[in-house]
């Protein structure tokens, strides 16, 4: 039975380290990737800057200007 606890134990050990990758993986992400975007003021459209008077104006905004705007079109549209 000692080979069913050491499995249990392994998969215990790597179950963790996914865990700590995982985090790992999603703080990397908040920093870096576009769609982390308001924390960093990216667009999370285009991942370019959304730019420091628009966030003055709207500092939840997750897209620039002119993704903005084509997405508001496309709400319209609906
Ligand atoms: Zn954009």
């Amino acid at each position: 039975m000692s080979r069913g606890f050491r499995d249990a134990d392994q998969t215990q050990a790597m179950s963790d380290q996914a865990v700590a990758n995982e985090v790992q993986r999603i703080l990397e992400r908040g920093r870096r990737d576009p769609t982390g975007a308001a924390a960093d003021g990216m667009c999370q459209d285009c991942g370019k800057r959304i730019g420091d008077e628009r966030l003055a104006v709207l500092p939840s905004a997750v897209r620039c200007v002119r993704c903005q705007a084509s997405w508001e079109q496309g709400q319209a549209g609906h």
